[in-house]
This record gives C-alpha cells, sequence and structure tokens, in this order.
C-alpha cells in the first residue's frame, strides 16, 4: 500500500481513567488539535461505558469527539480495554486495578499501538501519556514515537518523586511516620517539613501501589522528550527552572481553561450533573460554601456525620457534593438520619455537579475542598478562596501550597493534616471564614492576585500560552 504523511503531526492520547486525570486530558487533546495537531483520543472502555451511562442512556456507539470534528478540530476517538469489566470498580478495588495496570496493562498498550500504526496509512508521530503510567518510555521506543509526558498534579509534587534517590539517601523515603524533619535539598524545592510530603512516600504507605507504581514511572519519565505539567509558571518558577535544567518540562496550566475549552464543549463528567444554578441564584453573593472531595477520596460515615452537623451549627448556607460511594461502599444512607430535613433552604445536596460552574456563581464564597490539584486550580480561577481536608494523594502537598506557601486558603483541622473532625470546630471554622473575619479579608486579597495570575497566564503572550506554543515548536522539531 502506498502510505502518505498525514497532513498534520498525528499524536495518540491514553489518559488515567479517573476524572482527576480526564478532565485535564481531554482539553490537552483539545488545545494540541487547536494548534493544528492530529488527535487519536484513547478512553479506557471502562470511561466510554460511564460516559455513555451518564449521558447518553447507555448508547454505547457514541462518539465524544464528534462535536470538536464539527468546529474543524482533527480528533478521531477510539477506546482500550484495560482488562477489566466496565462494572469493575476502579476506585474501590485500586490497588488491584494499578497492580494490574502495572502488570499486564503494558502489553494491551503495545498491542493497541501496533494496531492503530498498522491499520492508519499516516502512522502516528508521538505519543501523549499520563505520568503516572509506567509504559509510555518502552512503547515510545519500540515504536520511534516522541513521548509527551503529561503531569496532572502540581510541579512540587513531581519533583518529590522525581528526586526520589535524594530523599532516599538522606533518610526521607520511606518517611517514617509523624515526624516532622525538614526536607531542604531538592533542587528547586523550597524546604519543606517531611509531614508535607505525600502519604504513599510515608512508611505506613510505602509498600502500597500508589508507591510502587509512580517510582516505577517515574524512573521511567526520565526517557521522555517532553514533560507538561499542568501548572503555572509563576506560582512554581523555581521547582520547574531547576527540572528544565534535566528534561524539557513547560508549565501550560490550567489546562482546564484554555479557550478552546471554552468554546467546544466534550462530555467528559463520569456521573450526570445536578443543576445548582436555580438555587445558587437565589442565594446572597459569598453566602455559599461548596462542599466538595473529588471523585476519589474514601472517607467514613463518622466524617460525614460531623461535617453534616458542623455545617448546619454554621448556620452558613452550602452546596455539599456527596458522591455515591465515598464512604468506600454504596450505603443510599450515608447521611445522618434526618438530617436532609434539617437542612431546608440551608442547603443543596446533590452527588454530582458541574463543579466550574458551581465555583463561577458570585453566590459561592468559599470551597471546602480535599485539595485535588484540579480543585485546587478551578478555585484559583474563579477567585474562590478554600478551607482544606486533605486526605490522600497528593492532596496534603497540594494543602502546603495553598495555605503556608500561597495563603489563599486555611486548614479545616489546627495542623491541616487531622482526618478526625469535630462538629463544633467545623462549625466554628465555617463561621468565621464565611463571615469576614479578618483571615478572611486577607485570603480574598491573595485569592485575587493568584486569580490574576492564572488568567494572565492563559491570555495570548502569557505564561502558560507562551510555554504551549514553545512546546510545539519543540515538539514539531523533534518529529521533522
Ligand atoms: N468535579 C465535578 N463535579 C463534582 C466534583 C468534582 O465536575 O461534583 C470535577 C472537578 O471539577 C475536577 C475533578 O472533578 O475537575 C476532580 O479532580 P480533582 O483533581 O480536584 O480531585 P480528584 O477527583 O482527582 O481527587
Amino acid at each position: 500500500m502506498d502510505v502518505k504523511p498525514r497532513p498534520h503531526p498525528h499524536a495518540i492520547m491514553i489518559s488515567v481513567p479517573y476524572q482527576g486525570h480526564i478532565n485535564p486530558f481531554v482539553n490537552l487533546a483539545l488545545k494540541l488539535a487547536s494548534k493544528g495537531f492530529s488527535i487519536t483520543f484513547v478512553h479506557i472502555e471502562f470511561v466510554h461505558h460511564t460516559l455513555s451511562k451518564a449521558h447518553h442512556n447507555n448508547k454505547n456507539e457514541v462518539d465524544f469527539f464528534s462535536q470538536a470534528r464539527e468546529s474543524g478540530l482533527d480528533i478521531r476517538y477510539t477506546t482500550i480495554n484495560d482488562g477489566f469489566p466496565v462494572e469493575f470498580d476502579r476506585v474501590i478495588h485500586f490497588e488491584e486495578y494499578w497492580e494490574s495496570i502495572l502488570r499486564d496493562f503494558p502489553a494491551r498498550v503495545d498491542e493497541f499501538i501496533e494496531k492503530t500504526i498498522k491499520s492508519d496509512p499516516f502512522s502516528a508521530h508521538f505519543i501523549v501519556a499520563d505520568t503516572s503510567y509506567s509504559w509510555p518510555a518502552t512503547i515510545a521506543k519500540k515504536y520511534n514515537l516522541v513521548n509527551v509526558s503529561f503531569w496532572t498534579q502540581p510541579a512540587l509534587v513531581f519533583s518529590l518523586i522525581y528526586h526520589l534517590d535524594l530523599l532516599r539517601e538522606n533518610g526521607h523515603c520511606p518517611c517514617k511516620d509523624n515526624i516532622d524533619e525538614e526536607i531542604n535539598y531538592l533542587p528547586g524545592v523550597e524546604s519543606l517539613s517531611t509531614k508535607d510530603i505525600m502519604p504513599y512516600l510515608k512508611e505506613s504507605e510505602s509498600k502500597t501501589i500508589v508507591y510502587t507504581a509512580l517510582s516505577t514511572s517515574f524512573q521511567l519519565v526520565k526517557n521522555a522528550d517532553f514533560i507538561l505539567h499542568n501548572t503555572i509558571q509563576e506560582l512554581e518558577p523555581t521547582t520547574l527552572s531547576s527540572l528544565n535544567k534535566k528534561q524539557p518540562n513547560y508549565a501550560i496550566g490550567p489546562i482546564n481553561f484554555s479557550k478552546i475549552y471554552l468554546t467546544t464543549t466534550i462530555t467528559k463528567s463520569l456521573w450526570s450533573e445536578s443543576n445548582c444554578e436555580n438555587w445558587l441564584d437565589s442565594k446572597p453573593p459569598n453566602s455559599v460554601l461548596y462542599v466538595s472531595f473529588g471523585s476519589l477520596v474514601q472517607t467514613n460515615k463518622q466524617v460525614i456525620e460531623e461535617i453534616a452537623r458542623g455545617l448546619l451549627l454554621s448556620e452558613v448556607n452550602f452546596v455539599w457534593v456527596v458522591r455515591a460511594g465515598i464512604v468506600g461502599s454504596y450505603d443510599s444512607d450515608v447521611l445522618p438520619d434526618g438530617f436532609i430535613d434539617e437542612v431546608k433552604e440551608k442547603g443543596l445536596i446533590v452527588p454530582w455537579c458541574d463543579q466550574i460552574t458551581v465555583l463561577s456563581s458570585p453566590a459561592v464564597g468559599g470551597f471546602l475542598t480535599h485539595c485535588g490539584w484540579n480543585s485546587v486550580l478551578e478555585s484559583m480561577w474563579c477567585g474562590v478562596p478554600m478551607i482544606c481536608y486533605p486526605v490522600t494523594f497528593d492532596q496534603p502537598t497540594n494543602r502546603k501550597l495553598v495555605v503556608d506557601d500561597w495563603k489563599i486558603g486555611v486548614n479545616l483541622c489546627d495542623d491541616g493534616l487531622t482526618l478526625l473532625v469535630d462538629r463544633f470546630k467545623v462549625a466554628e471554622k465555617v463561621r468565621s471564614f464565611m463571615c469576614g473575619s479578618d483571615e478572611n479579608m486577607g485570603l480574598k486579597e491573595g485569592i485575587k492576585k493568584v486569580r490574576e495570575v492564572l488568567h494572565g497566564a492563559m491570555e495570548i503572550g502569557g505564561s502558560s500560552e507562551g510555554n504551549f506554543d514553545k512546546f510545539v515548536d519543540d515538539l514539531r522539531g523533534k518529529i521533522y
């Protein structure tokens, strides 16, 4: 067969099947396509099925990028099987899932890429894969593809894992639990306490699959040609410039707010979104606390009860996302008895919502968040200060950035890391945060400035936009 070169460089993009990874990945695909690249976007079959169920009455033949193509973007869409049935719960069975992703998924990707390249007369030029995956370096080498790694969390978290060897040499990996020692030897990282590093670097979690998977993938990311970060140059300048001395790194965030996203709507929410707008419109400006712990956090009924009671005692208006599965099972009676009746017009409880729309409402004056990185970026973009309740993964480290460094949030618990919460303390914190205390006034000033930084970064001539263009030039240079 006469193989014609594809008119534009062609990327295969594979995301991790969790909401906090899917959102930035889809937006990166749109942005790359808007710069003239051809994209084959690959969802895990489970994601395709879940999106279809949530938004299209189970119609499995839906092509989630057809609207992008109608707008003139060259994005094809397909799926890959990860070895588990679509019904398998990849959150509740997180360990089992990631053991298999580490062990068996690389062979599936290999087969998929081989088939794609063989069947595609235009072949492929580069892959864009989540940094959390272990397979990109090997696959890219085998098929002679440029390897673009996309990191969806802050550069600080990246740098901690990237420098595991230094943490090991200094006795901080695995790090003893409950110690407070200074880490002041990582290139480009200002001093931080061991209490603020990710829980999976600590002794109690050092045998977990998160540690194994990330330590493996970060060895291999050292072979990536380009590393993209969903962060902002102005917020993490020294960390990024230090990483840049080793490999080409580009801060291109917040990617969820690139201009192309604002004009092209692609279905990516794993659950259908309840409408909160009418309820929010009925509330005075800055009077509502938005409460959400993202798509992965699992807690217990006691914590939910204390937060529920604390919210009521605070007498502050709230929208609370109580996701199915938040307590690690699908019990329907997660909230305390009688709570819904007691809330009346003070609160709106929903299983899932369009978070960016909620945060953009003038009624919302604060966000009680688990500090997932997308949530932090979205809150900053919308100029909403945060109350931080980090639980796991990168969240405790993100908290440090929000509260200690950027001063745009406060801790829910005194030390910022305790998981046990008390209803009276929750009520006191929420009330003083929402009712214009001096502390809150400082946060408002801080969040206004950070908001401007984020918006500026995404403007033409802004840092993220400029970094993206530089990446595109460098990538084209590498391909041709
Ligand atoms: N999100 C949403 N609706 C909700 C709660 C969350 O659309 O009710 C989105 C949110 O906008 C964010 C993502 O889900 O983009 C969660 O990502 P994050 O990194 O904050 O947390 P994770 O779910 O990965 O812990």
